[in-house]
């Protein structure tokens, strides 16, 4: 009870904040940093620095996280705006992907209930938002979209024995400069055109010509991770480079029936990997304009999004014909799972290192927006 007023009064959106660990290749100097090499000692200021950056005052309950003003490389700029970021739960560098997925699951599984569920990972470029999302091959790095899969197969086969019998499919997209690609389809990627269709009178919306694949066991979802890794990569050959400047969106769709009281509902999960948050330099290299139009369709997306979501956070106030949905493909593919009976979560990907530090505040003030 308590749970339904304290989510009632905060309406449907969460924020999680996630910080990655430090990995062994951000203690090596890539060439174009430093180019006559570090000594190790270098390396070791840069580790102690950055753990200098991230405090956590309140280990206990983990609500939230505090940028220190420590840094000595601050500016009087950013010093001044250094402060508390409140999010709903805090996940430092240690936490496991089960962690993660702890404060997820019932979020997740709400989709079986009806609930049009929205998870999206928003970092720069290596804070971890793939990591987050899909995760590793094994089973103990396997990300949110493996583990929320296989929830929903689990709770739709508890309510088996209530009568509930479930339909499940899953498609997955790519949004690469505001068009949309079918990283699940048949034939030449990159080809086809695909439109989005809404549907106002049953609030419902579908993407012409792609592949709506039935899903009928969790561990389905691997191999279209994989497709859909491998079409990338031959979309290419930087596959990295391409897949950061693109949003992916894994949707689950759920309908069910139950025979004995003849209920229906229908449902679905989104779990979006966001193009990297980080601003581009668009000059100075031979493809400035491919570069540029990347970069103001990663920006105007990226705020679109911002702007949606701090629209339905202001729930009451706006009749939701006033939220942006239309400003960019994004948010008028989820504008059903965003709008209605809905669920949000945001997860706030961070890089620990002090070198990336404004690229964290600039993350940090757009949850600040959404929160
Ligand atoms: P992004 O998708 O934001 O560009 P990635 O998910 O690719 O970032 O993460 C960058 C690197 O950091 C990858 O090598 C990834 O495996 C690693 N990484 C990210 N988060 C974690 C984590 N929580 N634990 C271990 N390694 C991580």
């Amino acid at each position: 009870k308590l749970h339904n007023m304290v989510q009632e009064l905060k309406g449907n959106i969460r924020v999680f904040c996630r910080v990655r660990p430090i990995l062994p290749s951000d203690l090596t100097p890539s060439p174009s940093s430093s180019p006559n090499g570090s000594a190790p000692d270098d390396i070791e200021e840069l580790k102690v620095k950055m753990q200098a950056n991230y405090l956590y005052p309140d280990r206990h309950d983990h609500k939230e996280i505090v940028i220190s003003s420590s840094s000595e490389s601050a500016t009087g700029q950013e010093r001044k705006e250094l402060h508390n970021f409140a999010f709903d739960r805090v996940f430092e560098p240690d936490a496991t992907q089960a962690d993660v997925f702890e404060d997820i699951s019932q979020l997740a599984q709400s989709c079986t209930d009806g609930y049009n569920v929205c998870v999206f990972a928003y970092g720069q470029t290596g804070s971890g938002k793939s990591f987050t999302m899909e995760g590793g091959a094994t089973e103990q790095t396997a990300g949110m979209i493996p583990r929320a899969v296989a929830q929903v197969f689990r709770v739709a086969e508890e309510l088996r024995s209530k009568g509930w019998e479930y339909k499940m499919e899953g498609q997955f997209l790519e949004i690469y400069n505001e068009t949309i690609n079918d990283l699940l389809g048949k034939g030449d990627f990159d080809k086809k055109k695909h439109e989005i269709k809404h549907d106002a009178k049953s609030n419902t919306t579908r993407v012409t010509d792609v592949n709506v694949v039935p899903l009928h066991s969790p561990t389905q979802v691997q191999s279209l991770l994989s497709l859909a890794a491998s079409r990338r990569t031959v979309a290419a050959t930087l596959m990295n480079e391409r897949s950061s400047r693109s949003h992916s969106v894994f949707t689950l769709r759920i309908s069910g029936a139950n025979a004995s009281s003849g209920e229906r509902c229908e449902g679905s999960l989104n779990l979006v990997d966001l193009a990297g948050s980080e601003r581009l330099n668009a000059s100075g290299t031979g493809n400035d304009k491919e570069r540029l139009k990347e970069t103001q369709s990663i920006n105007r997306s990226l705020s679109a999004l911002g702007d949606v979501i701090a629209a339905l956070g202001e729930k009451g106030e706006k009749s939701e014909k006033h939220i942006p949905y239309r400003n960019s493909k994004l948010t008028y593919l989820l504008q059903n799972s965003l709008s209605g009976n809905s669920k949000t979560l945001m997860v706030l990907n961070l890089s620990p290192l002090a070198v990336h530090l404004n690229e964290s505040l600039t993350s940090l003030r757009f949850a600040t927006k959404v929160n």
